[in-house]
């Protein structure tokens, strides 16, 4: 950028002859002392002394390694005083030349012209590009504008890493002033204090028309130094950008990273967001064309309407200020409440026939199938509905909105952000064990994600709730340290041995679970599909959040990471085909960022499949087969045997593909399985992805940005046209075309 030098700086301040730094009163101060001195001298006697404001220039935002997220920089005001000005051809040039000089409507220039005022604001925070033409104009027609028009300096807001971390860093207002996030939220350390010049009226009338009294300086903002680390932040929000375009997702997707031992805020992210630069704007290219499909026209209030409603969506920060059910995510703490209470012995063994009646109301098993015989370890690791509803009749409703309070599900987590929710739990005198028994599977009670991820890492930190906190310090522009928030350890709710055996459990969940596995990794995780409330029946309804939290190293653990996709929209919705391997992905390049090594070399084969040959054998078994290799069974038709499989068997597929199985009933005799390969070519991946899933065929994605509108498919497997069967795994390659 081409900032001026400090002589034209000096040029822009006329009025610092009076050695004022100001913001344009003093030039008003003049015009009323030199040119109206008549007309004022009869009110000089209450108006002899003055007070002028000078700006603080507003502190930085940084990450935790001084990365400048938030800056402000030097920039120019115009300045206009209209009653300066003698007659309409001066006020028609005047709205003529700053209407086209500064990008303004003539009209409301104009209009500013007509006022009878001393003090107009034309515009702020312009380059300095504009002021010199503005400055230069004035230099030219020093006769009639030099009183009338001026520049003064002014500070403007950068943002230089533009969406990056933008749901929680917020953006001030047009007089610099926090609006949302941090921003808002730490206004008193970042706004610093304006200063203050006091001038008096000189009684002797010397040539100097004011004589300043006293002169206090500004203190600048101090700066907030953030937990965040932008390099982490990078790794979280291109891993769920990708995953949003990749499940189609129809609401949003958020994730939050967090240091387990101390409670610090590593990442932060919810998708869409938007450029901190032009905070009212959607930048989503998906979002944009979406609008532009459903309204045709930019300009039509329906369209206008739905653009303002997503944008304000778009600013929420998910994490913090939304409310879901936590699904299946819950039974960690289900389970740490039955560990420390020593009500389930390791070596017990439940029973699951896939429901359990528990007098007025019968729990089923999400999977639909019956998980038989289990231990406890084996209960986590099925996610098994039936024996967790046994261990909370165990646990008691007390004891369980106890834990629940410890766990800090109760209160707000005071992470240090605006906006954070208050979870929605029973009463204690009122809950019912039909409640209890929903509310150990994570349902029909609500909390934030913060919540979850704070409660989470208390179990990864050997049972200590650490206060989670997103700030770590602030500092004065003389490097002084304000403020320097540390690790605190709250409570312990469990002990030591509980956490060790949960850990177990949840490292075998994720080892049995497949999706969430990271070869040479030992990763603790669990996954959850919870319905969401329909809003216009007030019961659950169709769409679901799909989510799984997960932290490593299992025997040292250092981070959790939470991945929440709202509303998924293919066929499949279970978290742990949609959220697990989201999670172990980011988990896996964090994991590398900070340096904590494989155990042992990865293999790169390891998600690719080999379909097993399940002809013959029963469904239940058939897709237990395939499931435990990490793909998703369709089963089609309600024989009990398998009839046919596609793909067939030893066909190579990638995990989370689609094996279609059909069993021997009367329906499937004569059905056709033979599909056409659709076009793909410069089509983007969502739309890539929905076409192969309408016919019944596999994807594999190859290429990087799939979000971006401008990434589409370059090459694919198999030729649109060709018939092949159902569960084909066509591979298509994707490319950012420049423009
Ligand atoms: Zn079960």
């Amino acid at each position: 950028m081409n900032m001026p030098s400090s002589n034209n700086r000096v040029r822009y301040l006329w009025p610092i002859v009076f050695g004022l730094l100001f913001l344009g009163l003093a030039g008003w101060l003049f015009r009323i002392q030199v040119i109206l001195h008549d007309k004022y001298e009869s009110r000089a006697l209450d108006q002899q002394t003055w007070e002028i404001t000078v700006d603080a220039k507003r502190g930085s935002i940084k990450d935790v390694n001084g990365v400048v997220l938030a800056r402000s920089a030097s920039a120019y005001q115009v300045l206009m005083a209209p009653s300066q000005l003698d007659s309409e051809e001066e006020r028609v040039e005047l709205a003529t030349f700053l209407s086209e000089t500064l990008g303004l409507s003539y009209d409301s220039v104009y209009e500013k012209t007509t006022k009878k005022s001393q003090y107009i604001v034309i515009k702020r925070r312009i380059e300095s590009a504009e002021a010199d033409a503005v400055v230069k104009f004035v230099s030219e027609n020093k006769k009639k504008y030099s009183d009338a028009l001026w520049v003064s300096e002014d500070t403007k807001r950068y943002y230089p890493l533009g969406n990056l971390l933008s749901t929680v860093v917020g953006f001030v207002g047009t007089d610099n002033q926090g609006l949302e996030g941090l921003e808002y939220y730490y206004e008193q350390y970042l706004k610093g204090t304006p200063g203050k010049i006091t001038a008096i009226r000189t009684a002797s009338g010397s040539s100097l028309p004011f004589e300043t009294e006293s002169y206090q300086d500004a203190v600048d903002g101090y700066d907030l130094y953030l937990t965040v680390d932008v390099q982490m932040q990078y790794i979280l929000e291109k891993y769920i950008s990708n995953a949003r375009v990749e499940h189609n997702v129809q609401s949003r997707i958020g994730g939050v990273i967090m240091n387990v031992k101390t409670g610090a805020i590593l990442a932060m992210s919810s998708k869409p967001d938007y450029d901190l630069n032009a905070p009212f704007a959607i930048n989503d290219e998906m979002t944009l064309k979406q609008l532009l499909k459903e309204y045709k026209d930019v300009a039509s209030p329906e369209y206008i309407k739905a653009y303002n409603a997503q944008q304000v969506e778009y600013r929420k920060n998910k994490i913090i200020s939304e409310l879901y059910d936590p699904g299946s995510t819950f039974k960690i703490f289900t389970a740490a409440m039955a560990l420390e209470e020593n009500l389930v012995s390791l070596t017990e063994k439940f029973y699951c026939r896939n429901s359990i009646n528990m007098g007025a109301i019968t729990y089923h098993c999400a999977s639909g199938r019956s998980h038989k015989e289990e231990t406890f370890r084996d209960a986590m690791a099925n996610s098994c509905n039936v024996a967790f509803v046994q261990i909370a009749e165990r646990i008691g409703v007390s004891r369980f909105y106890d834990y629940f309070t410890l766990f800090g599900f109760r209160s707000k987590t005071g992470v240090g952000l605006p906006g954070e929710a208050a979870s929605i739990f029973f009463d204690k005198e009122t809950m019912s064990v039909w409640n209890l028994y929903s509310a150990s599977f994570g349902q029909t009670f609500q909390i934030t994600p913060i919540q979850l991820i704070a409660g989470v890492s208390a179990i990864a930190n050997g049972g200590v709730y650490m206060q989670p906190y997103i700030l770590d310090r602030v500092v004065d522009q003389n490097g002084n340290v304000i403020l320097q928030n540390e690790a605190e350890a709250v409570r312990q709710i469990i002990s030591k041995e509980s956490c060790d055996t949960l850990n177990d459990f949840l490292e075998y969940t994720v080892v049995k679970g497949k999706r969430g596995y990271l070869e040479g990794y030992r990763i603790c995780g669990k996954t959850g599909t919870s319905q969401k409330v329909d809003s216009s029946s007030a019961g659950y309804g169709n769409k679901v959040v799909a989510s799984f939290v997960c932290f490593a190293p299992a025997d040292d653990p250092e981070i959790a990471i939470l991945v929440l996709v709202d509303e998924p929209n293919t066929e499949i919705q279970f978290g742990s085909y949609i959220a697990a391997p989201l999670g172990r992905d980011i988990m896996g390049e964090c994991l590398e960022y900070l340096n904590i090594e494989p155990d042992y070399e990865g293999d790169s084969s390891s998600r690719s499949v080999t379909v097993p040959g399940v002809v013959g054998t029963s469904a239940d078994q058939a897709a237990a087969a395939m499931e435990e290799l990490g793909l998703i069974v369709k089963i089609i038709g309600d024989g009990e045997k398998i009839a046919r499989q596609l793909p067939v068997e030893k066909t190579v597929l990638c995990e989370g593909n689609t094996v279609l199985l059909y069993t021997d009933s009367k329906d499937n005799e004569n059905l056709n399985t033979t599909v056409t390969v659709p076009y793909l070519i410069g089509k983007p991946a969502a739309e890539c992805n929905s076409l192969l899933q309408q016919a019944g065929l596999n994807i594999k994605v190859v290429g990087e940005n799939l979000n971006y509108a401008t990434t589409v498919a370059v090459k694919q497997s198999v030729a649109a046209g060709t018939q092949v069967e159902k569960g084909t795994l066509i591979t298509v390659h994707f490319e950012e075309k420049k423009q």
